[in-house]
């Protein structure tokens, strides 16, 4: 490599025989190279590491040991001073539940706390933090929201999607230092994974500043692909086509392959966990529990989106939308045919953010849109298989269960999909998402140990592709970064075991050695 870029490929021999009195020789120990890895969606700021209470698994396995951290932190800040936590899933807790004020009260009596689940879609609060939020039991749930209740109808601290705010708004942000901080944080975590390029999840112009701040500085490592979050309604997004035009000539001559203006992220429906993604049949409440009558909802109405759809199409604005359930896919799908019946404009590339459970003519559709316009992108996460498998498996149910994340079907059928963390949701490593996509298993096997099935696994290199160059192209970066090609930039990760011949278990514990960005190291494992 030279100048940050690919120069040659080959064997040793052949490389040798390229070797200058100035070229600087390498020796990997024989250990396999891959490209740098691309996570094509993901939440990326470990902020949350700085200023809150990591509740995630494995650094907690219960919500005692949640309770407990929560105690300590009082003792260290005064009274009515905000505690925060992130990261909590159900899934992981031993206790098998969400939290609850009740489990925070006795440990935090003068403190307010909000315990945000890893999906950041729900939340606990303890009720100290419901009454300075005035949720009380004669309070309504608020349009796109639920307040959850016991059966005497008195809120049990956890609030769901917009019924969260009442609660959020009242904890004070975090300072630019400390975010900035945190996307320095997230580029260490993500490159000692073996991955260089990430795909943002939806961000607004002060996270947007962050970056910008973040590169000045040297700290934003990893080559950012940045998406707007749009607002839930239309006048508002109107506004946002300025700021993005703006951002975009503003920005370019600085930011080059390293930050990239890119895009909007669109919000259509809820989760998994909280049951609220919007799907044709009933969500489970448990194994074999029908929760009657739920169906999960859109998170904005559904006129507005099929017209933010249209506006950001017909402004040639690349979109990646949150969608999870078989209903929301369908009515995401329908929406992008509209657009482009309209402006039959190509290669925009809009994703399909999660796309868990597409039907089988749904698939059918994605083949068409790829084909004839290079839309409708699955940007999945097979890490969360792996991470939220054990609740996904109840609250799906059987005859869905199959269908979560058709990864094979995507492959037989030749449709380009692509992985991602969803970080923080789950932990920086493709190497999870991997494995998951060869055996489909959960981490605690609560339901057996293929609730999922197997039909839809597929091989360790087709995972790799998702995280390389099929995710690649969802950066618009294909001729950049994802394969190590003569002319792209020398992003590349040095790993323990080569993936093509690696059993699920050895992918999982597979630790990537050396990263480079650019052919500049960014990480070098301990004793490596
Ligand atoms: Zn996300």
């Amino acid at each position: 490599m030279t100048e940050g870029r690919v120069v040659a490929l080959g064997d040793t021999r052949e490389l040798l025989s390229l070797v200058a009195p100035h070229t600087e020789v390498l020796d990997l120990g024989g250990h396999p190279v891959t490209p740098g890895l691309v996570d094509s969606h993901c939440h990326f700021s470990a902020v949350h590491e700085i200023v809150t209470i990591d509740a995630a698994y494995p650094s907690v396995g219960s919500i005692k040991e949640i309770a407990a951290k929560v105690r300590e932190r009082t003792a260290t800040v005064p009274p009515g001073t905000w505690i925060v936590g992130t990261g909590w899933n159900e899934g992981t807790l031993a206790e098998r539940r969400y939290i609850v004020a009740a489990d925070l009260d006795t440990v935090s009596p003068d403190h307010p706390v909000w315990l945000s689940h890893a999906s950041e879609c729900y939340g606990a609060g303890n009720s100290l933090a419901l009454r300075l939020a005035g949720v009380q039991s004669s309070t309504t749930d608020p349009p796109h929201g639920r307040i959850e209740r016991d059966e005497e109808g008195r809120p049990t601290g956890v609030l769901i999607d917009a019924a969260q705010l009442a609660v959020t708004r009242l904890i004070p942000p975090p300072s630019q230092e400390d975010r900035i901080r945190g996307v320095a944080r997230a580029c260490e975590l993500f490159h000692a994974e073996g991955v260089t390029s990430v795909k943002d999840g939806g961000g607004d112009a002060q996270r947007w500043e962050d970056y910008l701040l973040a590169l000045e500085r040297g700290l934003l490592g990893i080559r950012t692909f940045f998406m707007w979050e749009a607002p839930r309604e239309l006048a508002p997004c109107n506004a946002l086509l300025g700021h993005i035009a703006g951002a975009k000539a503003s920005s370019a001559a600085r930011t080059g392959h390293q930050l990239m203006c890119g895009g909007v992220k669109i919000y259509l429906d809820g989760t998994t966990g909280a049951r609220t993604a919007w799907v044709y049949d009933d969500w489970y409440e448990g194994p074999g529990i029908l929760d009657g009558g739920n169906k999960g909802y859109p998170v904005v109405d559904a006129d507005v989106f099929r017209d933010q759809a249209k506006l950001f199409h017909s402004n040639g604005i690349h979109m990646s939308v949150h969608c999870i359930g078989d209903r929301a896919i369908d009515f995401c799908l329908d929406c992008y045919e509209e657009a482009l019946a309209e402006n039959p404009v190509a290669g925009l590339r809009h994703g399909l953010i999660h796309c868990h459970i597409p039907t089988h003519e749904a698939l059918d559709r994605i083949v068409e849109l790829q084909r004839r316009f290079d839309v409708a992108v699955p940007e999945t996460q097979p890490t969360f298989l792996w991470f939220l498998g054990d609740y996904y498996a109840a609250n799906f149910g059987p005859a869905r269960n199959s269908r979560l994340f058709p990864l094979r079907s995507y492959s037989m059928r030749g449709i380009n999909w692509t992985a991602g963390s969803d970080y923080p949701v789950t932990p920086s490593g493709p190497r999870y998402g991997i494995a998951a996509a060869m055996c489909r298993q959960t981490l605690l096997n609560r339901y057996g140990p293929h609730p999922f099935g197997v039909q839809e696994a597929i091989g360790p290199l087709e995972a790799l592709a998702a995280y390389s160059s099929q995710a690649a192209r969802q950066l618009f970066l294909e001729d950049w970064v994802g394969s190590l090609t003569p002319g792209k930039y020398a992003d590349l990760a040095v790993w323990e075991r080569d993936f093509g011949t690696v059993t699920p278990e050895e992918a999982r514990e597979n630790r990537c050695l050396l990263t480079m960005v650019g052919g500049r190291e960014v990480y070098r494992r301990h004793g490596f």
